[in-house]
Parts: structure tokens; sequence; C-alpha cells
């Protein structure tokens, strides 16, 4: 097949502003290349990927991300707005692909199915948000079944359509996350630092039990980790920025576990199979994608959502995990040619 993806449009490629989508566009992009189809990237300006795949930088305003914005706000655009432009390139170049893939969590994608000539697949990255974009995801899943693609059943469940979505689940290049079965003291939080991804609750977790916990991700929201800061001005933490995936894997794999505290219906969690992947167990709350990750009591522990005693208590649990069994899961369940070969049927089913 020929494919054209069009990338999430809050951020580069790269830069950690989209979040796992980024990931997950290049796994698919990797495994896709990898079945013999040709694949262009379109993504705004400045975007890197590390494939030797064509891609096409866009200039523009980024847009402002679902999750900052109320259930009942309007869909926001701003002037010169770099998904329009993404879009209008899609528009003329559309004819020399078989299907438009798009990987962004945006009203305009689904509004323009039916005007567009070439089919289009959409991988909805996230949980039902807001009502306007519920309204129009129902509208394209109805009129083009098959076209919705989500990660997982528990973030289909989350929108009134869950039925019509094709959970797609993910998967990583297992090559770039190496086993550590010995690990040091520190534990490990990984993400956006934002309000929806409840870091506070990991801090006040090792600050209880004088852990050092290092974190990195995308400082998407200042004020709140100030706020953070504030809070617990001698909690154990070190915040290392945000990382390549060489970089962070080489510090999350000599971590004991990884906390997953999202207060959120997370859609899946990308950091919770790289880190299995390194043979680190995962401590996440019992909600969205993580409760179909996790084995609980094998590959980590599921905790009370929003309970920092629960998050305690599986600190204190850690060593009835077994590092191995890990990596072990990951192995069968996240490799990446298993995802490359879900994703290539969820597509050619399309073009039926
Ligand atoms: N990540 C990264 N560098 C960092 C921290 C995180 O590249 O320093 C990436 C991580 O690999 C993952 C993404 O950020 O792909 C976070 O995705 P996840 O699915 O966990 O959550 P989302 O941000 O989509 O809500």
């Amino acid at each position: 097949m020929k494919l054209l993806f069009l990338s999430t449009s809050v951020g580069p490629l790269g830069s950690g502003l989209g979040g796992g989508v980024e990931l997950t566009l290049l796994n698919i992009a990797q495994a896709l290349v990898t079945l013999g189809h040709q694949i262009t990237v379109v993504a705004p300006q400045g975007s890197k990927l590390p494939l030797p795949v064509e891609m096409v930088e866009i200039s523009g305003a980024l847009q402002v991300p679902a999750q900052t914005q109320t259930r009942d706000q309007p869909i926001e655009m701003p002037p010169n707005p770099v998904l329009g432009r993404m879009w209008d390139y899609a528009r003329q170049v559309q004819a020399r692909y078989d299907i438009l893939v798009n990987f962004a969590y945006d009203w305009l994608p689904f509004y323009l199915t039916p005007f567009l000539q070439t089919p289009m697949a959409h991988l909805v990255s996230m949980g039902s948000l807001n009502d306007v974009m519920d309204q129009i995801v129902g509208a394209v899943v109805d009129q083009f079944p098959g076209s919705i693609g989500v990660y997982t059943r528990t973030q289909a469940e989350t929108f009134p359509f869950a039925n019509q979505c094709v959970a797609l689940g993910s998967g990583l290049d297992l090559s770039l996350y190496e086993f550590c079965p010995e690990p040091e003291a520190s534990l490990c939080w990984l993400g956006r630092i934002s309000p929806e991804k409840g870091l506070e609750d990991a801090v006040a977790a090792v600050n209880k039990t004088r852990t050092p916990l290092k974190i990195m991700g995308q400082l998407q929201d200042v004020t709140y980790w100030e706020t953070i800061q504030a809070s617990y001005p001698n909690a154990p933490i070190q915040y290392l920025g945000f990382k390549t995936t060489q970089e962070m894997q080489e510090i999350l794999r000599k971590c004991r576990a990884l906390l997953v505290t999202s207060r959120w219906v997370e859609a899946f969690g990308n950091v919770l199979i790289e880190s299995l992947a390194c043979g680190v167990p995962v401590i996440a709350y019992a909600r969205g994608g993580p409760t179909e990750i996790i084995q609980d009591g094998q590959t980590g522990w599921l905790v009370r959502p929003d309970s920092v005693p629960g998050l305690i208590a599986g600190i204190q649990k850690l060593d009835q995990i077994s590092r191995q069994a890990c990596r072990d899961q990951v192995e069968q369940d996240y490799a990446l040619p298993v995802y490359g070969a879900r994703v290539e049927q969820w597509l050619k089913n399309l073009l039926l």
C-alpha cells in the first residue's frame, strides 16, 4: 500500500508534545515499511523521525492539545493553522495514495473524511474528552465502518460508539530496549508533565518512602510542575528533562519500577511497555490502558486509582515481581511485527 501518514498537529515529531502517539506513529511506520509498504509522513515543521521515510514538514500554528480543553468547549482554530495546512497538502496529493492515515485527535480530519476521495483511517489516541469530538468521530464511524482504530477496549468504552472501534493495541521495536536484571535504588516516572498524568501522587509516595524518583518527560505545564515542587520541597526527586528513547531507556532500565499515576483514562500508556521491555515492573493506577497491560502480581501492581497508600504498598511489594517476567510479557504481547500485522490488516480491510 502507498500510505500518507498525517501526524499530530500539537507539536513536531520528536518534541514529546504529542505524547505517546509520536512513538506509535514511528513504530507503525517502521513495521509497515518492513512489510513492504510505502509511507510518506506529513508533520509540523521541525519534526524528526529516525526512519528512512519521506517526510513533508508543514509550517503553521500548532493546535491546542485536546486534554487542556473542557468537555463542552467548541473547537478552536488558531490563525494560520498547521492542521489546516497539513490537510490542504493531503487534499492536493491524495490521488497518489491508497489511504490517508490520521494520527491527530482533532476535529478537522474527521470532518474532512467524506469530502476527500482517498479513503481515510483514523488512529484515535485518547479517550473521550470533548462532546464535539465524540459527535464527529461517531459520525465518521457510522459512515465509514472500520475506519476508527484505538489502542484498547477500555479506551473505546469511553466513547458512545465503543463497539465500532478497532482495538489495535501497541508494539515496540524491542531491540531498542535493553533488559537490566539488577536495578539500582531509584524509581522512575515518565511522561508529559501535565495534570492528567498525576505526577504529584508519585512524588507524594516517594516523599513518604524516601525512595529516589527519576522523572523524565516533556514539561508541558510549568505552573503545575512548580506547584508540585513547592508542595514537596524535600522530596527525593530529580527531573532529568525530555530524553530520546535511547537516553530514556538507559536510565529507565536501571530503576526498580515505573510509577504510572494517571488521573484520566489512559488510552494505552506506551511508557508501560517501554518499562516492561527493560525488565522494569510497573506500579499503576487500575484505570484505562494499564489495566489491560499489567498482569497484577506478575509484571507489576495495579493499585486503587488515586491512592498514594496503594502506590506505597506496591513499592513495598516489588521484590515479589520477576524482572524477567516483565521482559517476557512484552516479547510475547508487544513485539513490533505482531503489532504491524494487526495495523496492516486494519488498513487492508478499508480497501475491500
Ligand atoms: N517519552 C520520551 N522521553 C521522555 C519521556 C517520555 O520519549 O523523556 C515518551 C515515551 O517514550 C512515550 C511518550 O513519551 O512514548 C508518552 O506516551 P504515553 O503513551 O505514556 O502517554 P501520552 O503522553 O500519550 O498521554
